[in-house]
């Protein structure tokens, strides 16, 4: 055997959440939307044409775009589109993150982050969020090559304030500044006015969560316009057909569709209030989630032995063993309120048993 295995790119890779498929399940275990997307995005499924596929689609992503930037209030040249924000996101530790200085984010964060890092090799230095989960703002003061985290943050749930945010911005004005809003729509004020001040900042957005679309894999950022000329020759330079035609006109309808996001999004809310009534009722500690899940620890159950007693009754939640200090906490995704009330039925039969 040749050596050629000396020459791999070697990564661990990001293990995203199972995805089961089992009659009657119940799965709260990748904040996906519980409800269908828009009636808006079938109509426009079924005027999607087979022998349009023949041609390459719209490489610069324009329907959508303009859908987007109409919606958002804001100018064409200020919106870039991926394959869902994961996209986005790799797109931007590539573009923006060239510094030898390390790039920061929060300790407990989008596990996805440290992966691109490692990938690109970037370096980056993880900063420690305080016990209330919360993101200490004075830690991103330092010399550094770049700053991302989510607002609010995954998977704590935790908002930071945007004057914060703001603040962390001023201070770092030499290198770009990323923020990851999957969550916005559920609580917290976005970032995004400030894209107008600040010409460091980016904002990523996913139509994944609130929008009901996680199969059709669309993610946004939005930034002053040369932020996304940066991204744009970045994408051109490694895969210019990014937006398949159907996410286009899908993506499109979608955030057009501004009711109907509105209403699930509410009734999500407050299944999301109620549920965080009955938890703490049941025992279990958390910090107050402004998302679609709710990060939560049982003050006498370990988080194991609950995750897989709800698996043993076909219901699905997130678990993650790293760092030590989140290792017995379950992160819930808000689904239905009638799979929220079974879902704490057999969560209340799971802690009387023990
Ligand atoms: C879900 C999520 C994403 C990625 O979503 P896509 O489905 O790729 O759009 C990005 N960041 C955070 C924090 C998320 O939770």
């Amino acid at each position: 055997m040749g050596n050629w295995e000396e020459n791999v790119r070697k990564v661990v890779p990001y293990v995203p959440g199972e995805q089961p498929n089992k009659p009657g399940m119940i799965k709260l275990n990748t904040n996906e939307n519980p409800y269908p997307p828009s009636p808006a995005v079938m109509k426009a499924l079924g005027e999607i044409r087979a022998d349009g596929l023949r041609r390459y689609p719209d490489p610069s992503s324009k329907i959508l775009i303009d859908a987007i930037a109409e919606s958002y209030g804001i100018d064409p040249n200020q919106v870039f589109v991926g394959v869902g924000s994961d996209d986005v996101l790799a797109m931007t530790f590539m573009t923006f993150f060239n510094s030898n200085r390390p790039v920061l984010f929060p300790d407990i964060t989008y596990s996805f982050y440290d992966v691109w890092a490692d990938l690109l090799r970037i370096p980056y230095e993880i900063q420690a969020l305080d016990e209330q989960f919360c993101i200490c703002k004075e830690d991103y003061k330092k010399k550094n090559g770049g700053v991302i985290f989510p607002n609010p943050n995954a998977p704590t749930g935790v908002l930071l304030e945007l004057g914060d945010i703001e603040e962390i911005i001023q201070a770092n004005r030499d290198v770009v500044v990323v923020i990851d809003e999957a969550y916005i729509d559920f609580g917290g004020e976005s970032a995004l006015p400030l894209i107008e001040k600040y010409d460091n900042l980016l904002v990523v957005q996913t139509f994944s969560k609130s929008r009901a679309l996680a199969g059709m894999r669309i993610g946004c950022a939005f930034g002053q316009p040369m932020l996304i000329k940066y991204l744009n020759d970045v994408k051109y330079s490694f895969n210019s057909y990014t937006m398949d035609e159907t996410a286009l006109a899908i993506g499109a309808a979608a955030v057009r569709d501004k009711a109907y996001y509105k209403e699930t999004v509410k009734k999500i809310v407050a299944t999301r209030e109620w549920v965080k009534k009955e938890l703490r009722e049941m025992g279990f500690v958390f910090e107050d989630s402004m998302s679609n899940f709710i990060f939560a620890a049982h003050t006498s159950v370990r988080a194991q032995y609950i995750l897989e007693e709800l698996r043993k009754n076909n219901i699905y939640v997130r678990h993650f063993h790293k760092p030590i200090r989140i290792s017995n906490y379950l992160r819930i995704t808000i689904g239905t309120d009638d799979e929220m009330k079974k879902f704490l039925k057999t969560l209340k039969n799971i802690l009387e048993k023990r």
